[in-house]
């Protein structure tokens, strides 16, 4: 009977749809209908939907793929007594119990950014010898004009070389973002996916480039033009690093949990308001520790910088969704920055970018002057560069109408309405953004007093 209904749908052109299930039988899989109840066997996330018409037959293959990681903030991780280094991305109690009592050494290959190698390199090896491990350190100028796959080739080739079990042996990348992109991408290109861990000196990365799933190099003269989406497996933040990053580089980090606070976070912004210039000078170390009194400003504000950063970034990891707060900033900078390479630092353009469109959302009625005057003022205390003659109003319009090809031809524009509250606007008129930007130069440019 079936059959034969198939066979007149199929005269008539209908196309018939069945969901499967996908059942685990004594090791193999099996399509099962999904219609059917007390499925007997592992029942796997992916789905099957098979599609018959007279013309076609056709299988929808829906197969959820879940990245799990783990964002630590720990202190002393270079301590050998500390196991985070070499153990912290494992959740499985028994494969932890296992490694724990094995005697075969633990086998780590670790890229470093060549300067954080020689404040460091020695106790990452001391670390290493102390726990037994089976190692290869890679120290790498890793610096933006590096940031190519010439690089990554020269990881891979290493990596290679050493030979790590893929399942088992994450390498592991120490250094600021640019280390941290860069060896995301090898490793993810490595046997199609190798599993990495990463470990942020840096401000910036320890904020914003290591938290999330973005990895990539600069190709053909655009930002960070080849990547991928893949999570590490773990990151392991310890701000212990940051106290030997200079001045330049704290603030460069301060402009990206600066874009956190203007669009999410009033007290963040207010913390950095008031707090901002002594961060920088401490360099985000604190003596009340990590754990128990957590209420000096280096420990809040980089919670809060974490925490309002990841509730952005996790429900949209391969950014499938274009309107993304986390962009403030990013419309005009990666032309800018790439542009006048190595004038400015990547927060640095970002804040530029950022204050100019401060300016845009003054003029549009979202923030008040006062308003407007008091984030400007924050990113001068936080040493932020606030304008530059290489951004034209040419090259805004050209960032801004790649950005519109891009983003299937909406302007999708993060813009401030208010201290810590922001929304995405897509009609934000030409001539609001050139009275804006006559306005940022007038404000901000040559001539006039900061
Ligand atoms: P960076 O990696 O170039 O590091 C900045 C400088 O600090 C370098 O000279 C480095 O050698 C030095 N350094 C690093 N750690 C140090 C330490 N502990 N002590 C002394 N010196 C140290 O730059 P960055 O600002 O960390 O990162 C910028 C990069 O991150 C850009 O390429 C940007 O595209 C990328 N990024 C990526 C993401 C992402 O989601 N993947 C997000 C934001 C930024």
């Amino acid at each position: 009977m079936e059959e034969l209904q198939q066979i007149m749908d199929e005269e008539q052109n209908i196309t018939k749809d069945t969901d499967f299930s996908l059942v685990q039988v004594k090791g193999t899989w099996k399509r099962q209908k999904a219609s059917c109840h007390g499925h007997k066997g592992r029942v796997s996330a992916a789905k099957i939907c098979e599609s018959t018409s007279s013309h076609a037959i056709s299988w929808t293959v829906v197969s959820p793929i879940t990245f799990t990681y783990t964002v630590t903030q720990t202190h002393d991780l270079l301590n050998p007594s500390n196991d985070t280094l070499l153990m912290g991305h494992i959740r499985d109690p028994k494969q932890l119990e296992d490694l724990s009592s094995s005697t075969k050494p633990i086998k780590r290959f670790v890229v470093m950014d060549e300067t954080v190698y020689n404040l460091y390199g020695s106790q990452v090896t001391d670390y290493f010898r102390a726990r037994n491990v089976l190692y290869r350190i890679l120290p790498l100028p890793t610096t933006e004009e590096n940031k190519s796959m010439d690089m990554v080739l020269k990881i891979l080739e290493e990596v290679h070389r050493f030979s790590i079990d893929r399942r088992t042996e994450p390498i592991i990348a120490i250094g600021g973002g640019v280390c941290l992109d860069i060896v995301g991408l090898a490793a993810s290109l490595y046997r199609r996916r190798t599993p990495y861990i990463r470990v942020p000196t840096t401000l910036l990365s320890y904020i914003d480039a290591s938290v999330g799933a973005k990895t990539g190099v600069n190709f053909a003269n655009c930002k960070n033009k080849l990547g991928t989406y893949i999570a590490p497996v773990a990151v392991f933040l310890d701000r212990a690093f940051i106290q030997t990053v200079p001045r330049r580089h704290i603030s460069n980090g301060l402009a990206e949990m600066l874009k956190m606070a203007l669009m999410k976070h009033k007290g963040l912004f207010e913390l950095l308001e008031t707090k901002g210039r002594f961060l920088l000078d401490s360099k985000f170390q604190s003596t009340s520790g990590l754990h128990g009194n957590c209420s000096d400003p280096a420990s809040v504000s980089t919670r809060l910088a974490i925490e309002t950063m990841l509730e952005e970034l996790a429900p949209n990891l391969w950014e499938d969704d274009l309107d993304r707060l986390v962009d403030f900033g990013h419309l005009i900078s990666p032309e800018l920055e790439m542009k006048i390479l190595p004038c400015l630092l990547h927060g640095e353009a970002v804040n530029i970018d950022m204050a100019y469109m401060v300016y845009v959302a003054s003029e549009s009625g979202f923030l008040t002057d006062v308003e407007r005057i008091r984030i400007i003022r924050c990113m001068l205390r936080l040493e932020l560069p606030v304008w530059h003659q290489a951004l034209s109003f040419t090259l805004v319009q050209k960032a801004l109408n790649d950005r519109l090809q891009h983003c299937g031809g909406l302007m999708r524009m993060p813009l401030p309405i208010g201290l810590g509250r922001a929304e995405i606007f897509n009609d934000v008129r030409n001539d609001t953004l050139y009275k804006a930007y006559e306005k940022w130069c007038d404000d901000l440019g040559p001539g006039s007093e900061q």
